[in-house]
């Protein structure tokens, strides 16, 4: 029994609901949007801004473990609740901050793209010069797949952009041969476990396919890159499950950022393998025994549905290899993700 509160109510707070319903818990989703496709499958949801503190309060009161779907949520107003937060409000802190989560993989052994943080023109222009073209400029706060970030061609479009008043980081764009995730779940005793890794593609900053196995060359730089996610969860102190996105390149696996939570890139989990990310990610922050990650195909592949391409998805289920999973999201505006679809091909 007992009742696990998320903060946050997406879709990936939709499939943690639906996991923790599994298991017996209840859940109560907290968040500030009125059409909430976590709340819609939840037991009980307050609709309020994150920094409310009477509303925050009385939700931590109903819930005996404390989570969250977002690492946008505010870090501030939950250091009351530290105690029954997981993954930590460290963890928290660091992964919603792109210097911080970068310094902070640098700190661990990590490589990041080349970086500097940019609060004014001048900033800008020195971290061109010094960093060279092309190169990225993203806010440093609030970004998610692929907003708050500009292309910068030249030292000629550094020139012309007008900076958001917040500070951004302006960062190299890295040549790769492709991008992978690593996904791990740390219980409370420090265990932690690995999903397979998929070679992930992204179109106008957002994921668009994850596929499994990866390419050869992918493929050859998990291992390193698992050592520094564990690294990362280590010294953190985290419960829970982890992501951790990386570009594949010449010299190795290049760090890009983590979330603090569940991945659009680990969806396939769902059908892939032997227990979910989101399964696993209540069974850690409840302090039950992880489960197997194991993936149990020969071959997945996951794609988004994005925008309008949700509203013909039923007729993927021609497929008899396809799961599909909509969201529930009203509007199907573009650019965003309304669904995903899982093609898993059996062993044997
Ligand atoms: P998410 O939804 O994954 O949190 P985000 O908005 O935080 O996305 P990033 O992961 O920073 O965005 O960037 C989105 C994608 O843009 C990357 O997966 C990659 O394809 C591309 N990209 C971002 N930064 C770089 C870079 N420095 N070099 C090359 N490509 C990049
Ligand atoms: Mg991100
Ligand atoms: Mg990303």
């Amino acid at each position: 029994g007992g009742t696990i509160g998320i903060l946050g109510g997406g879709q990936l707070g939709r499939m943690l609901a639906m996991a923790a319903a599994q298991l017996g818990f209840r859940v109560h989703i907290y968040t500030p949007e009125r059409d909430s496709v976590a709340a819609e499958v939840a037991h009980d949801a307050t609709i309020a801004p994150f920094t409310d503190p009477l509303a925050l309060g009385r939700f931590a009161q109903a819930c005996s473990v404390l989570t969250f779907e977002f690492e946008n949520v505010p870090a501030g107003p939950l250091g009351f609740i530290s105690e029954r937060l997981a993954p930590n409000l460290r963890a928290l802190e660091v992964a919603q901050d792109r210097l911080k989560e970068k310094r902070f993989a640098e700190s661990l052994g990590g490589r990041p793209a080349p970086f500097a943080s940019v609060d004014s023109p001048a900033d800008l222009a020195r971290a061109v010069e010094r960093i060279g073209t092309p190169g990225i400029l993203k806010t440093a706060r609030e970004g998610y797949d692929g907003k708050g970030q500009w292309k910068l061609a030249s030292a000629r479009d550094a020139d012309a952009v007008r900076l958001p008043q917040r500070t951004c980081v302006y960062e190299g764009m890295v040549r790769f041969h492709g991008e992978f995730s690593v996904i791990l779940v740390r219980g409370q005793d420090g265990e932690i476990r690995f999903w397979d890794s998929t070679e992930n593609r992204h179109d106008d900053g957002i994921l668009a396919r994850s596929h499994w196995p990866p390419s050869a060359s992918v493929a050859a730089q998990v291992e390193p890159a698992r050592g520094l996610a564990a690294r990362i969860a280590g010294d953190l102190g985290y419960v829970g499950v982890l992501s951790v996105e990386f570009f594949a390149t010449e010299v190795g696996p290049v760090f890009n950022e983590m979330a603090p939570r569940v991945h659009n890139s680990g969806h396939w989990t769902i059908e892939g393998a032997a227990t979910s990310q989101f399964e696993n990610h209540i069974r850690a922050i409840c302090g039950l025994p992880l489960g197997d990650t194991s993936t149990i195909a020969r071959r997945i592949e996951m794609d988004n549905l994005i925008g309008e391409e949700a509203l013909t998805a039923h007729r993927l289920l021609a497929d008899p290899h396809a799961h599909l999973h909509l969201y529930g999201k009203r509007e199907a505006r573009e650019g965003r993700k309304m669904g995903h679809v899982t093609r898993v091909w059996p062993r044997g």
